[in-house]
């Protein structure tokens, strides 16, 4: 059997998809064997039975880029210990007579091509983002687009013109040390050319031009999403019940949508590690609470700290949570709209169920899928900043009237029906990316002959 391991960077947002892409592949016949850090394995809640699971070590083991204090020294231990342990991993496998065959893994980690050339193994990357926003990064890498910024409009090859309210945050000095961050986007593109296959957490139909150009550039690059688990999406897996892994314990939010009327709730969150100012916290409560329509709000523990002393967590009108399944909640039918912070994931799950989109970016990629939601795919509206760069509640109310109320707000939920058909096609049986899966698959096999 071929045996594959799999190396997400340790975070929910490239743990989900690359961990629904190992189930396409289990289904398949391919075994897996899921690697994370040791820092990250510790606090999971939720880890996959069918899923084999191993671990290597970032440096540190106990707390990962909180330990380490910032992405600098995280990064820089990571990459020196990281390539270490990750051939230790390999030789046990090997010597327990379970050697790998293909190891799958995340673009952060270029430095894993290495370890799996040295091994003569596959080594296949995983692009968590999408297409247009590599496409981004791969400009600067190749020299193309200067940081900082000269210009105010941004012309790339097959993207609408990017203003830099569209451009990830990393070409903009904040508090976080985006230069580090910067390096890491770039650092994607340092080897892809030398890896065996490139797979993209993206379809086809929904990027069209900038993957047949990408595909010139990259003979093997194929898109295979959405990456979401079957059970939600085409029950094309049986026996396809767990979540998937998380961090996190799942909050009980079904039984209070079970009784609220039909896309009369909207739906917040801004994902795994989005980190807002106690500010915009109150202006999103007051917003809410303003609002006319029913809100289930999905606040980390560290953030809900920041809700105002008044503000009812639990009522008839609203429910906050520290975190639920999003993508059960997204497919309930009372859900009419989704606030959300565009991380990619999130973008593509709201696609996949047909739930029109409130895009509030907050940092790295999500300003530029806000601009691929609103005015490329027209699936969502987005909220405006004032000068100290706040969403004020007045806006987000009107935002999500807008959605659930008004013509626009139909318009953009019938955009949205075209692309939920488009990615349900895409992953059926006949689909673009099934076709790009199986092919992958079939290249497996054939080591083996
Ligand atoms: N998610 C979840 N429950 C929550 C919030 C998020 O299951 O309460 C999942 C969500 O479905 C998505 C991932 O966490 O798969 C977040 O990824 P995304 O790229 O949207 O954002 P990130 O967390 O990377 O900023």
């Amino acid at each position: 059997m071929v045996h594959c391991v799999i190396l997400p960077y340790p975070a929910q947002g490239h743990i989900n998809p690359i961990h629904q892409f190992s189930k396409l592949l289990q289904r398949e016949g391919v075994r897996i064997t899921l690697v994370t850090t040791l820092s990250y394995c510790k606090n999971l809640q939720n880890a996959p039975a069918s899923i084999a699971l191993e671990t290597i070590s970032d440096g540190f083991d106990n707390g990962g880029v909180a330990e380490a204090g910032n992405w600098k020294v995280y990064m820089e231990r990571f990459w020196q210990v990281g390539p270490k342990t990750l051939a230790e991993l390999l030789e046990k496998l090997d010597r327990s007579g379970d050697p790998v065959d293909c190891v799958i893994y995340d673009s952060f980690f270029p430095w894993v091509l290495e370890v799996a050339k040295g091994f003569g193994i596959v080594g296949v990357v995983f692009l968590t983002q999408n297409m247009s926003v590599n496409s981004i990064y791969y400009h600067v890498q190749q020299g193309k687009l200067r940081v900082p910024l000269t210009e105010n409009e941004i012309s790339l090859p097959f993207l609408p013109k990017l203003h830099h309210k569209d451009m990830p945050s990393f070409f903009f000095p904040t508090d976080v040390d985006n230069s580090v961050l910067l390096d890491l986007v770039v650092g994607q593109f340092s080897n892809i050319d030398k890896a065996d296959w490139i797979m993209c957490n993206s379809f086809y139909e929904l990027e069209k031009e900038v993957t047949d150009w990408t595909e010139m550039i990259w003979p093997k690059f194929r898109a295979i999403g959405p990456c979401i688990t079957s059970m939600i999406l085409n029950k094309g897996l049986t026996d396809d019940e767990d979540d998937g892994v998380t961090q996190f314990k799942s909050e009980e939010c079904m039984k209070w949508l079970d009784d609220k009327p039909k896309q009369s709730v909207v739906y917040v969150s801004f994902g795994s590690m989005a980190i807002l100012n106690e500010e915009q916290i109150k202006e999103l409560a007051y917003g809410l609470s303003d609002s006319e329509i029913y809100f289930l709000w999905v606040l980390r523990a560290s953030e809900e700290t920041k809700l105002p002393k008044d503000f009812e967590k639990k009522s008839e009108k609203g429910l906050v949570v520290g975190w639920c399944s999003q993508l059960k909640v997204l497919a309930h039918e009372a859900i009419g709209c989704f606030v959300t912070h565009c991380g990619w994931n999130s973008t593509l799950e709201a696609m996949s169920l047909g739930v029109p989109m409130v895009a509030m970016p907050y940092w790295s990629d999500q300003s530029t899928n806000a601009k691929q939601i609103v005015d490329v795919l027209k699936i969502g509206i987005r909220t405006t900043v004032d000068e100290k760069k706040i969403v004020r509640g007045e806006v987000l109310k009107c935002c999500i009237m807008e959605i659930m109320k008004s013509e626009r707000g139909k318009e953009v939920k019938s955009n949205m029906e075209r692309w939920k058909a488009l990615a349900a096609r895409a992953v059926s049986e006949e689909g673009s990316s099934r076709k790009n899966i199986a092919e992958f698959v079939n290249s497996l096999f054939n080591l083996q002959q």
